[in-house]
């Protein structure tokens, strides 16, 4: 098998109303596909969450002249190979995005080849994989108890709010979920970076004393000494990691002791060959890992075949803010029971896009397209 050439497939989709959170408002959503055609007729499928102009770029002028004609089920060999190149400019961001995507297509075109999922071929025992409700935006704290509980109800046992809010406003916000969701479901709380040391270490006890799952991001990525502060203080397990790329990031990270869950995400870290390989650098740690996953339903997918493969694997995330790039892009769209997301048994991600979806969200100039109400990673 010989990859013939590589298709990016950028999608954007305007919502109505949009949602609230700290970072403003969010009126669009964009994701950016990644495919792999090959001269056997079998086609990979892989997902990048990044500026959707740079990504087409990248995969299209540097790494698609590199990879024609190679096997893609060298898996390795070409992640190495996409690396070196981009290098010079790449090691964080959009060009390690990119890698992740064409690797990601590499591994479903693997599994494809050997007839098996690619859960199994990452040493996998398991064909469910436990998934949380990402949602719970900027509301007041009545509605957030209504769409808490209607998550419930929709088969999650684990809800992520964000906070940001700040004070006062921050505990009602906590408690009206807390009594929504009851005692016997998770809570998880995202910082959305907009803390400053002393404010989390207060917030952080609160949310102690509530059974908060895990607080997420309190602080901006590049902000470790606070991670390594406050993880020493009273708090519930820190979480970070969806702005953080490649092995040697979340290393740094990982030696600082800056975290207790390390969430790496396929579409933006670099891939499942790079989300694996942080994911055994965790495990050695006594970490724990939890992938961030906010943009498509490929790389949700993506996620949940690593976290299936890990002992150390605690759930995945699922958008639940009605983005249509999760519920409406598979044929077979995802679906949450009892807390869990089944994966398929069929070879590689198991996944079919829904043609309909692409041809009404696809846009035509990635490059020309400004992010200015695109949704920044959550
Ligand atoms: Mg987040």
């Amino acid at each position: 098998m010989k990859i013939d050439h590589l298709e990016t497939i950028t999608l954007r989709f305007e919502y109505a109303d949009g949602f609230r959170y700290a970072g403003g408002q969010c009126t669009a959503r964009v994701t950016s596909l990644v495919l792999v055609h090959t001269d056997s007729g079998a086609v990979g499928i892989g997902a990048a969450y990044s500026h959707p102009g740079l990504v087409h770029l990248i995969v299209q002028e540097q790494l698609a002249p590199l990879l024609i004609g190679e096997n893609p089920t060298d898996v390795e060999a070409i992640w190495q190979k996409m690396y070196r190149i981009t290098r010079w400019y790449g090691r964080k961001g959009v060009a390690m995005s990119a890698i992740g995507a064409i690797d990601t297509a590499c591994w479903d075109l693997r599994g494809k080849s050997l007839g098996k999922p690619v859960w199994e071929l990452l040493g996998g025992q398991r064909i469910t994989c436990p998934a949380y409700a990402s949602a719970l935006l900027w509301k007041e704290p009545a509605a957030l108890a209504e769409e808490a509980a209607r998550l419930i109800d929709r088969g999650f046992r684990r809800v992520k709010m964000r906070l940001g809010y700040g004070g006062d406003a921050d505990r009602a916000a906590v408690r009206a979920v807390r009594e929504a969701i009851g005692p016997n479901n998770d809570v998880m709380c995202d910082g959305s970076m907009r803390y400053s040391l002393e404010d989390a270490t207060t917030l952080a006890e609160f949310l102690a004393e509530n059974n908060v799952f895990w607080f997420e991001e309190p602080f901006e990525p590049e902000d470790i000494d606070s991670y390594v502060a406050l993880s020493s203080r009273a708090s519930p397990p820190l979480a970070a990691g969806e702005n953080e790329f490649g092995l040697q990031g979340f290393r740094e990270l990982i030696r600082a002791g800056a975290l207790d869950i390390v969430q790496p995400d396929v579409s933006r870290c670099g891939g499942i060959t790079e989300a694996k390989r942080v994911a055994d650098l965790a495990l050695t740690a006594g970490l724990r890992v939890a992938p961030h996953s906010w943009s498509d339903a490929v790389a949700i997918t993506a996620n949940a075949h690593v976290v299936a493969a890990l002992p150390h694997g605690i759930t995945v995330e699922v958008d639940q803010t009605g983005n249509p790039f999760v519920e409406e892009l598979l044929v077979e769209p995802l679906t949450v029971r009892d807390g869990h997301l089944t994966l398929s048994k069929a070879p590689g991600l198991g996944i079919e896009l829904n043609p309909a979806t692409l041809n009404r969200y696809r846009l035509n100039d990635p490059l020309h397209h400004i992010c200015r109400t695109a949704r920044t990673p959550t």
